[in-house]
């Protein structure tokens, strides 16, 4: 499970700017896919498409054999269970605890009086402290976010998409904000969390050494088109 098909997808914006143009691709399962491209490339545009943050203008795009594009209602709320997205800038809480921000990943799962009142089961607690583990984040438990290293920040945010138990990871940026250090443990952590769980792994990035050292296979956009799709043993320097 985790295998994507991406069939004739197009997006052109409602401001007439062209998103995506005529996207075919096939993501087997488990795989570590790192898509390179300029910025407006349309590597976002194909991210938010992938769980339907936004919807395409033509095209499907099937999961496990279920398009998402079509999907409606409960049926979409359970796929989008599947994918989880992880972002440049965080997106946590600031002033609530890494704990709660990384239940926050559960929140879909509870009424909105459980969520808002932190009424959270012993088993999402410790679902919880066991993917703070998997990022060596544990020992933050109760600290503050915004007492954090962005690092530690996008670290928390890989534990907390962990929540949806998602068959598939997107990234988006996820290391633009950060040093090389910290990029290389974040890095590693989605790297870990592929081969580890299988779970396939989609991350957009601008650095070709990085998509390098941890891609499977390196895909890459301009204007919207694919222009580049290579397993990593075939990527030479001279690409
Ligand atoms: P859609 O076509 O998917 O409905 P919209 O055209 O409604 O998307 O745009 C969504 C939001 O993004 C709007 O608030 C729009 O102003 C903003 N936006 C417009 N152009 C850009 C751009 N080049 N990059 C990022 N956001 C943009
Ligand atoms: P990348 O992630 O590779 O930097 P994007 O997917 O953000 O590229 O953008 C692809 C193209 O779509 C760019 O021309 C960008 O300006 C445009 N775009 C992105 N978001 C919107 C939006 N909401 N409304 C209109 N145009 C957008």
């Amino acid at each position: 499970v985790g295998n994507i098909k991406i069939a004739h997808v197009s997006k052109v914006y409602t401001n007439g700017t062209i998103g995506l143009d005529g996207i075919n691709l096939e993501i087997p399962s488990g795989e570590f896919l790192v898509i390179v491209g300029l910025s407006g490339a349309g590597k976002s545009t194909l991210l938010r498409a992938i769980n339907r943050l936004h919807d395409v203008t033509t095209g499907s795009i099937e999961i496990d054999g279920e398009d998402i594009t079509k999907a409606r209602g409960k049926g979409l709320r359970l796929l989008r269970r599947n994918i989880a997205m992880i972002f440049q800038n965080f997106n946590l809480v600031k002033r609530a605890s890494v704990a709660r921000n990384v239940l926050a990943g559960r929140v879909g799962y509870y009424s909105t009086f459980r969520s808002t009142f932190g009424l959270f089961s012993k088993g999402d607690r410790e679902m919880a402290a066991q993917n703070l583990k998997r990022v060596n984040m544990i020992e933050k438990y109760y600290t503050r976010a915004d007492e954090l290293s962005g690092g530690q920040q996008q670290r928390v945010a890989i534990a907390r998409a962990m929540m949806q138990a998602p068959k598939v990871v997107l990234a988006d940026e996820p290391i633009a904000s950060l040093d090389p250090k910290t990029t290389e443990m974040v890095m590693d952590d989605l790297k870990r969390l592929n081969q580890e769980l299988g779970l396939t792994v989609i991350v957009n990035l601008h650095s070709v050494p990085l998509a390098m050292q941890y891609a499977d296979r390196i895909i890459g956009l301009r204007a919207g088109k694919l222009v580049y799709d290579k397993p990593i043993s075939e990527v030479t320097e001279a690409d």
